[in-house]
């Protein structure tokens, strides 16, 4: 009879704890956890390659795959998966003229570099909300939140640093890190969150400078880290006192309530947190914040100042027109309710048309769910093929620390349900060619 060592049977029931598959009850044993029709299919660890990352300088995938992604919006008859952000609201122009028609004389002058106290006070009051203590003070208005990243970034981090991410995460992160000279250590995803296991492994071993972490609706994969795991998370970096960049950029696009942020539970001032407007409104206003506490506030916002003196007033004045209008809530609403019904279409296409073997994420709001392929897939071929018919899908490497990864989709689902159906029938076909000749 076939040996197996028990020590491999108590790994194994941890590991399908950790993956969500089964919950363990005290006295009772271990139960298998409640999964619908889609989470099924849904690979609940991710790949656990490329632990440590020593990336090379200079590479331009971000460059690349930011500008294909900009001019493909303007191709007409494309449907692209690609893209980041979602219809603009129907009322801006209103509101933006009426911003500026209410302008007081400060919006054509030089400004603070911390932005605007009215608009500062009504984020305040929007992160209150999330559960979060944090007033105006605490607060630096950035020019998207790629800003507040970057200034996050340069102020923990020295060439050569050790920076966490999780596997596979958004590539301008990535981009930042190399442009640094930091090392990169990519700690796979799980469907909680990142796999901690593998982080307090790390944080021991290479004493890394920051943790970077897409807490809500990450990027790529769509997956929200469960609150369980964002406090054992923020206990682990309190234990090996390394910072955290908590990137919440597709929060306000939640289907249901999110956890709180880890900011908010945060008192020791590790963790810097980062919002935008760029997913709720529009990312052409290039308005982002960021919550800055403790002894970080002065140096971050001098920096701030060395980078562009300060956010465009007069984005900033659209923004808290749109906030003071009570429109927000309304819009949200309806992107909700929209991006709830087209990725319920995207849900239903990928079981149609693609092959058995891809597994896909459900994310609970956001803009785009990650597919996993087989290994053997000819990802880039079946790229290039789509492209040829009108189909964009990003380039699923620059989401990996190594450029590499594995096969895999991220699938924006705001193109219409026309163009959904459409576009993942020819993805469905092509892998079906492709993987079964
Ligand atoms: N963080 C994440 C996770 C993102 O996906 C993006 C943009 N796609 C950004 C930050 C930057 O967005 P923005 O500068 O427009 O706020």
């Amino acid at each position: 009879s076939l040996q197996v060592n028990k020590l491999t049977i108590v790994e194994a029931y941890n590991v399908l704890e950790a993956d969500g598959i089964i919950s363990a009850r005290q006295g009772a044993g271990y139960f298998v956890n409640s999964i619908n029709r889609f989470s099924a299919k849904l690979k609940s660890t991710f790949a656990p390659v490329q632990n440590v990352i020593i990336p090379e300088q200079g590479r331009s995938s971000f460059f690349d795959m930011y500008t294909a992604t900009v001019e493909a919006q303007t191709q007409p008859g494309m449907v692209n998966f690609g893209c980041g952000f979602p219809h603009p609201p129907k009322d801006i122009d209103l509101i933006a003229r009426r911003a500026l028609r209410q302008a007081p004389d400060g919006l054509f002058k030089y400004d603070l570099p911390q932005g605007q106290l009215t608009l500062r006070r009504q984020i305040a009051q929007m992160l209150i909300q999330q559960g979060m203590e944090v007033t105006a003070e605490n607060l630096i208005v950035t020019s998207g939140s790629e800003q507040g990243l970057s200034l996050a970034l340069q102020y923990y981090l020295q060439p050569g640093d050790w920076a966490i991410v999780e596997t596979p995460t958004y590539f301008g992160a990535l981009a930042s890190l190399e442009n640094l000279g930091a090392k990169i250590i990519g700690i796979p995803m799980t469907a909680q969150g990142m796999n901690l296991d593998l982080l307090e492994k790390y944080l021991k071993s290479h004493r890394p400078k920051l943790i970077y972490t897409i807490s809500a609706l990450h990027n790529p994969t769509g997956i929200t880290t469960t609150q369980a795991h964002r406090q054992a998370l923020l206990a682990l970096a309190e234990k090996y006192e390394c910072p955290i960049l908590e990137d919440n950029a597709y929060e306000g696009l939640t289907f249901e309530p999110a956890p709180a942020p880890i900011k908010a539970f945060d008192k020791q001032d590790l963790v810097i947190y980062l919002g935008t407007f760029s997913k709720t409104l529009m990312p052409g206003l290039r308005v982002g914040y960021m919550v800055v506490t403790g002894k970080h506030f002065h140096k971050i916002l001098e920096r701030k100042l060395l980078h562009d003196l300060h956010t465009s007033t007069i984005s900033q004045a659209i923004v808290s027109e749109y906030l003071a209008s009570g429109h927000l809530r309304r819009h949200l609403n309806r992107l909700r309710t929209e991006n709830l019904h087209t990725r319920d279409v995207m849900l239903a296409a990928l079981e149609r048309y693609f092959p058995q073997e891809a597994k896909w994420t459900v994310p609970k709001g956001g803009l785009f769910l990650w597919v996993q392929l087989p290994e053997h897939t000819p990802i880039q071929t079946i790229r290039i093929e789509a492209l040829s018919q009108n189909v964009l899908v990003p380039c699923h490497s620059v989401f990996f620390p190594d450029r590499k990864g594995y096969p895999a989709m991220r699938l924006t689902f705001t193109p219409s349900p026309e163009e959904i159906e459409q576009g993942v029938s020819v993805l469905g076909k092509l892998l079906k060619r492709y993987l079964y000749a």
